[in-house]
């Protein structure tokens, strides 16, 4: 992988702008394109044909899911490619990517600019097409504009899975996890471990949860948190009786871990 790290390049850069991929075969389009990614910030890497960067994306992608043992994420955070590339052409490898499930944003960057030729891009998996010849702003903005696009994306899909030690709640899909064994949940015992889970330190009080689960023309007694609270328990704990993570605080409430 040819990452461009002279000196000069490494002091512009800035956080959070993510590894480019750039796949392209003319070297004086490659390399301008490259210099000019590292100038703005951007981490780049280079091949000149699709093979290679199948190759990166997959390395990258075995390596990275290997570490974390979930679904894979590459390191790299854009790819722009070439269509006209020898070998593999541009739209094999961006179809090949997609059929690997890998969903890294990609700018198609070709001299095949007609509407057939976009629509055929984006249909294969691209994100973006941009017609040579080019301006390097607009290129430089597109690549901003999708990686933002990604990462509030990413942001989105974090806000909606809550997590304390083994427990992850997903709030969009009303499923609740210990490890990785799914636990069955009433709506009652979603919403009350939801309430915790969104403010792990905080102590809740029994009306608290009343109000913030059931709402405030409930009309059954506390003693219902303290029934759910028991039934939560004996879902999720190893030892109920010895809570690790609901636990009572006497005289106030209860809290998580
Ligand atoms: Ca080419």
């Amino acid at each position: 992988m040819a990452a461009l790290t002279s000196p000069q390049i490494q002091s512009n850069v800035r956080i959070g702008l993510g590894k480019v991929l750039l796949v392209e075969d003319e070297e004086l389009i490659r390399e301008t394109v490259a210099l000019s990614l590292a100038d703005e910030g951007f981490d780049v890497c280079i091949a000149d044909n699709g093979q290679k960067a199948l190759e990166m994306l997959l390395g990258n992608n075995a390596k990275t899911a290997g570490a974390i043992g979930q679904s894979a994420i590459s390191d790299i955070s854009l790819v722009i490619l070439d269509l006209m590339l020898p070998g593999m052409n541009g739209l094999d490898l961006c179809r090949l990517v997609r059929h690997q499930g890998i969903d890294v944003p990609i700018l198609i960057l070709s001299a095949k600019g007609t509407e057939t030729d976009r629509v055929l891009g984006l249909e294969v998996g691209a994100d973006d097409y941009l017609t040579k010849p080019f301006g390097m702003r607009e290129l430089i903005a597109r690549c901003r504009a999708l990686l933002r696009r990604c990462q509030s994306q990413q942001k989105a899909d974090d806000k909606s899975v809550l997590r304390f030690a083994d427990i992850s709640l997903h709030i969009d899909e009303c499923r609740v996890f210990l490890v990785d064994k799914e636990v069955s949940l009433s709506p009652k015992e979603f919403k009350i471990l939801e309430l915790l889970l969104s403010q792990p330190k905080r102590v809740w009080s029994r009306n608290q949860i009343i109000d913030q689960v059931w709402g405030y023309d409930f009309m059954g007694d506390n003693k219902t948190v303290d029934v759910h609270i028991r039934w939560l328990r004996e879902k999720l704990e190893e030892n109920p009786s010895r809570p690790k993570y609901l636990k009572t605080v006497r005289g106030f409430g209860y809290r998580l871990g």
